[in-house]
């Protein structure tokens, strides 16, 4: 399995162990982050950030399940993404 994040950081791509290659832009996955902060009722990821300017600026592997981003412009760091969450938001396209 590969990640690539590419064009500044506004893309990632990830290469799975069966050949298949997910791209999806930076704001898709900061907007589908499950931590508990973009969860709650008072706060709606959508208002934390602005599509066009969200980049992922760290990416680093959590255990052998998922993966940490760090993004940018919101700081936003806390969120842990499954592998499995990620293949679910390729087939969503
Ligand atoms: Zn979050």
């Amino acid at each position: 399995m590969r990640i690539e994040v590419g064009d500044e950081g506004s893309t990632l791509s990830m290469a799975w162990a069966d050949g298949t290659i997910d791209t999806w832009p930076a704001s898709s996955i900061r907007n589908a982050c499950g931590c508990a902060d973009c969860r709650s009722k008072d706060s709606n990821p959508l208002r934390l950030t602005a599509p066009g300017l969200t980049r992922i600026v760290d990416a680093q592997l959590v255990g052998n399940y998922g993966i940490n981003f760090v993004f940018q412009p919101d700081g936003h760091s806390t969120g842990i993404f499954t592998f499995a969450q990620l293949r679910g938001l390729a087939k969503q396209g």
